[in-house]
């Protein structure tokens, strides 16, 4: 029988993804404790990576493995909003990704394999030619998360009790911690176990922990940060889990054999939050949102009574803020006329004008940028929001609930939070064939696909925004 390997020109790639690992942590403050990342560089070629618009984890690990921007793929988020209703939206899943990631490129193109361990959105499960474990939005065990179903067995042979994430915003930190160390751990033993068992040409994990590790601990590490305490018992948490990190990836590039290309990535970066923007009590003080009556407590936006007769705009809060207009014939109770040179034109620039001008807490200019989403997008699907907010360059998150009776919140108004994403994630490639050093400055994280279409040996396809690097 002829046997499906990739040909002799074909490469094998792993890439194992750091959910939100910083270039500011990964390659610089912690890179001398971490022997084999420190090998990697010295070796490879590495730098920053610029997320997509919105860095989010989702949509930008589909960015990277489609080499498509958000607008492409018409995901704007986590949740998205359902069609022009005031309330109702949907979560992304993985059934929304139209376009083809490298795993379904090269499937199809080369008959090669993949496996893939929590790569988001993977749920639910669909068929892939190789192996797959669902990410972090799985709901449970109950549910179906792997391809082949069969695979399930394997997992829990291998792990037991498999975890897809680690619960955090709460104040058991000590008791996150050891879920977020024991999840990653699995994970990796599990990624041991298919490297060695199943038969790939692509691998690529994402590691969610360390995403929720900044989360959880940044305040504790940080002393740039608004809330650091100094010598508390979590300052070393989030250095001991880079250097775990190091550790289980060193084991599974052993595992790899000489001649596979290896990356290491990240979907953005983090930093310290600096707090939160109640976006939708300034666009009430600001005269755009108006309520019939004030609540009670603090309420979402979707349970507060909106005059909505008399509402221009209201917003979502999260990393970023997403604001959306009341429209004649859009929205239910569209107030604002569409028609060139009409209120809602006028109402964007009154609003981009405004929000640039905002100033923090303590009367300090914030660094606030506002984009329609045309402006950021060659091609712009799915639900977007009618503007895309980020607050003094990300640094404050925003919170969409109201009843605050103020507009800068020092936490997150979802639970405790001490971290927000940057810009800049890493990537970082070793090809054991070249062995050079070489800091390629910024790439984009629409660069990533077309570079490992590349060296795998297979032609980029035109729809990819990013260029090899
Ligand atoms: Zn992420």
């Amino acid at each position: 029988m002829l046997k499906q390997k990739s040909g002799p020109s074909r490469r094998k790639v792993i890439l194992i993804g750091l959910d939100s690992a910083p270039p500011e942590l990964l390659l610089e403050r912690f890179l001398d404790k971490m022997p084999t990342i420190r090998r990697l560089v010295k070796n490879g070629i590495s730098g920053r990576m610029r997320s997509c618009d919105p860095p989010i984890t989702v949509p930008a690990w589909m960015v990277m493995m489609t080499g498509m921007d958000p607008g492409q793929l018409g995901i704007y988020g986590f949740r998205n909003r359902k069609g022009w209703s005031y309330s109702d939206y949907y979560l992304t899943t993985s059934t929304m990704i139209k376009e083809k990631p490298i795993w379904e490129i090269i499937a199809q193109t080369a008959g090669m394999k993949s496996c893939l361990i929590g790569v988001p959105p993977s749920y639910p499960v669909r068929p892939i030619m190789g192996n797959l474990i669902s990410c972090f939005l799985t709901p449970g065990l109950e549910k179906e998360y792997t391809y082949p179903h069969e695979l399930r067995d394997e997992v829990a042979e291998i792990v037991g009790e498999y975890e897809f994430d680690a619960a955090f915003r709460s104040d058991n930190r000590d008791e996150i911690l050891e879920a977020i160390r024991r999840m990653t751990n699995k994970r990796f033993d599990l990624a041991n176990y298919m490297i060695e068992q199943k038969e790939w040409s692509f691998f690529m994990l994402v590691e969610i922990g360390l995403d929720r590790l900044h989360h959880t601990f940044w305040k504790y590490f940080d002393d740039t940060h608004p809330r650091f305490e100094s010598g508390n018992r979590f300052e070393m948490v989030l250095e001991d889990y880079y250097i775990l990190l190091d550790k289980r990836i060193g084991e599974l590039i052993e595992n790899c054999g000489e001649d596979t290309i290896i990356i290491i990535a990240s979907d953005h970066g983090s930093k310290a939050m600096k707090g939160a923007f109640c976006i939708n009590e300034w666009l009430i003080r600001e005269g755009y949102l108006k309520l019939a009556e004030r609540p009670e407590g603090i309420v979402s936006i979707e349970d507060a009574s909106v005059d909505w007769d008399k509402t221009k705009a209201w917003g979502w809060g999260g990393y970023y803020s997403r604001i959306f207009f009341n429209v004649k014939g859009r929205e239910d109770k569209g107030i604002l006329t569409k028609e060139p040179g009409g209120d809602l034109d006028e109402l964007v620039t009154e609003l981009k004008e405004k929000i640039t001008r905002l100033v923090d807490n303590r009367g300090v200019p914030m660094k606030n940028t506002v984009f329609s989403p045309d402006e950021l997008y060659k091609t712009v699907r799915g639900d977007p929001p009618d503007l895309m907010v980020y607050l003094d360059d990300l640094n404050w998150r925003a919170a969409g609930t109201i009843g605050h009776g103020k507009i800068y919140l020092e936490e997150n108004d979802t639970g405790p939070d001490d971290s927000v994403h940057s810009m800049d994630g890493v990537f970082i490639l070793y090809d054991p064939r070249e062995r050079i050093r070489k800091d390629i400055g910024t790439m984009s994280i629409m660069d990533a696909a077309p570079t490992i279409l590349r060296r795998i040996g297979l032609s980029i396809p035109k729809e990819m925004i990013g260029k090899p690097v």
